[in-house]
């Protein structure tokens, strides 16, 4: 795809919190109605990206473009073209729905009947204009998403920014957001970027960047992330893991690598090589699975551990604490 029809070009991105690198040169593009997602653990720098798309932080270096705009250089006229939803929740509980929409409105200079017919036209888009005169602490969890989605989208934004949209819903409400949001891909054309730590939504996006410690490790549909693994992958239950990831390597010449307490191993054909493995060593596994790559795979075989890194996501806190103590 050529670089002038992309509606998010980001470029060299780096984002320094004193001594802590947040992101390290992370490039990509987003198309015209793009359902994207920038998937990774947690401190892997998806919301200091967020934050930079979003013109509420300025990189330490490289460049984000929206619809042509730099976030940097043209924060105002690029704020016009995009609609954010953050994951704390924005609306006044206290307000009507209705009520809720016709200040944001406001804040973007719609006025009159025409606010009121965009205020009608997007709840019923979210499917809540029956709730328009309730107020919103009234409403579900799914509910209130869908009064900030409203929010986003009033000034008929042509990017919408969403911080971890489903965060507190619960399956049904997350799946109807979803379902919003492809709606809103599809019937408006709007380009959605989501971030998420969910390895299940990720697998919703049309493509995914998936980042790691700052670095975009991966970038790409699911299923392509997905196939580049082939074949199978096999973990195995041992009570010495080390020793008989060991001896797997020199007997069958894999690479067989420790997770925990598991071997695993990505093997072309997982069916043949089970029957092998388990006469090799009589006794010593304990319990065995073979499955088809998953985006979790992905993550392992590009950085080479886990996306749930306790070591990892205690250190990304600690660094948000002393962030938090100093102001
Ligand atoms: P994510 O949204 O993926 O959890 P973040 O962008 O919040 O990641 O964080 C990326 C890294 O930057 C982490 O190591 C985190 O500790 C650090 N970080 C985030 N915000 C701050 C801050 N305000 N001050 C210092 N370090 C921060």
């Amino acid at each position: 795809m050529e670089a002038n029809s992309a509606v998010i070009a980001v470029r060299g991105l780096v984002h320094r919190y004193q001594d802590r690198t947040a992101l390290n040169g992370v490039s990509f593009d987003v198309r015209p109605a793009e359902l994207f997602g920038l998937l990774g653990p947690n401190g892997s720098g998806k919301t200091t990206l967020f934050r930079i798309l979003s013109t509420l932080m300025v990189p330490s270096s490289g460049t984000a473009t929206i619809v042509g705009l730099d976030a940097v250089r043209q924060p105002g006229a690029l704020r016009r073209h995009i609609g954010v939803v953050f994951q704390a929740q924005s609306v006044d509980p206290k307000l009507t729905a209705y009520e809720n929409l016709w200040h944001q409105g406001h804040l973007y200079g719609l006025r009159g009947q025409e606010l009121k017919t965009r205020i009608d036209e997007i709840l019923t888009r979210v499917g809540l204009l029956d709730r328009a005169s309730d107020r919103v602490e009234t409403f579900s969890g799914g509910m209130q998403r869908r009064i900030e989605l409203a929010k986003g989208l009033l000034h008929h934004p042509e990017v919408l920014l969403l911080d971890e949209p489903t965060t507190g819903l619960d399956p049904g409400a997350r799946r109807d957001l979803w379902q919003y949001l492809q709606i809103l891909r599809d019937q408006e054309h709007v380009s959605v970027i989501v971030t998420t730590h969910l390895m299940e939504e990720a697998e919703r996006c049309d493509r995914l960047a998936i980042l790691n410690e700052g670095n975009l490790v991966a970038l790409g549909t699911p299923e392509e992330l997905t196939r580049e693994i082939g074949g199978d992958v096999i973990l195995l239950e041992a009570r010495d893991p080390q020793s008989l990831a060991d001896r797997i390597r020199s007997k069958f010449h894999v690479d067989a690598s420790v997770m925990d307490t598991q071997v695993r191993l990505e093997i072309e054909s997982g069916h043949r090589f089970v029957p092998d493995v388990v006469e090799a060593f009589p006794g010593e596994i304990q319990s065995l699975s073979v499955s088809k790559p998953t985006l979790e795979d992905v993550f392992i075989h590009r950085t080479g551990h886990r996306f749930w890194n306790e070591e990892a996501e205690a250190a990304a806190e600690t660094g948000k604490k002393k962030k938090a103590k100093k102001h």
